[in-house]
């Protein structure tokens, strides 16, 4: 079954904005697939359906085959999410942000703890734990904020522009980890909008503009046309 599958994806707000018109698109299981897209193209509005934060007015989405509609639960144990902006509490510590998140998928108390162990040490940040987030760097905040979305093993992540203001080392550094979870099965669907980043990590693209898909391509066959 594919990752993600969203089919006529409709989305109207309130103010009569139609960000999205019936959007078709699908990503396959172990896919390192690019968002890519001008500002105001729908790729927030897409992910805020796909993560449930945004409503959709009509349309499906399938995440591994459950319907988010009728199978929440089980599709939403399938994704991660690394929004663009820091929404954990800064007054926590790393250590509970990222425990409490596995409380928040059911994940027993002692296992929760085993497992942010894990991945703080993953993502360099173990040496933080019990830092409260507010005194964090940007790019350990960014760095947090995918510990948290990994921490029940999901099958697909998604992260919305993760290196927008994050310096180039930093950078590398994220496309490197990035590849390596790629690498070991986790399917990844990132926004941009920047090509460059794209190009380093993809394997797959597709091109938004005005709330419908105008591109779906590899990469290689979309470099080739340039
Ligand atoms: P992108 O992430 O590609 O920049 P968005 O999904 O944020 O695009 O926006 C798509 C369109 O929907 C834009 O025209 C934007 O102004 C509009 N939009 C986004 N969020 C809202 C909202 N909460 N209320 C009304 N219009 C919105
Ligand atoms: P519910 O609707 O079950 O109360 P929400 O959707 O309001 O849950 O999410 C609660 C918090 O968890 C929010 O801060 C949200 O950003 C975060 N969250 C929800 N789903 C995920 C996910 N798959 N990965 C990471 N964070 C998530």
């Amino acid at each position: 079954v594919p990752a993600l599958e969203l089919s006529q994806l409709k989305k109207r707000y309130k103010n009569g904005v139609e960000a999205l018109k019936g959007l078709d698109l699908k990503v396959e299981a172990g896919d390192f697939y690019a968002l890519l897209g001008p500002n105001g193209a729908g790729k927030s509005t897409t992910i805020g359906i796909v993560s449930s934060l945004v409503t959709k007015t009509s349309g499906k989405v399938s995440i591994f085959g459950y319907d988010l509609e009728t199978d929440t639960v089980n599709a939403k144990r399938q994704l991660g999410l690394v929004p663009q902006e820091f929404n954990f509490n800064p007054f926590e510590t790393v250590l509970q942000i990222v425990a409490n998140q596995a409380g928040y998928y059911g994940i027993p108390h002692k296992q929760a703890l085993k497992k942010a162990e894990e991945y703080l040490r993953l993502l360099d940040l173990w040496d933080k734990r019990d830092s409260r987030a507010r005194m964090l760097s940007g790019g350990m905040k960014r760095r947090l904020m995918i510990a948290r979305a990994l921490i029940h093993e999901p099958k697909l992540l998604i992260l919305d522009e993760p290196t927008a203001g994050v310096d180039i080392e930093l950078r590398r550094s994220m496309w490197e980890f990035l590849r390596k979870l790629n690498q070991q099965g986790v399917t990844i669907i990132l926004t941009t909008h920047y090509l460059e980043e794209a190009e380093m990590l993809c394997r797959n693209i597709g091109i938004i503009q005005k709330g419908e898909l105008i591109e779906n391509t590899s990469m290689r066959r979309l470099l080739a046309k340039m």
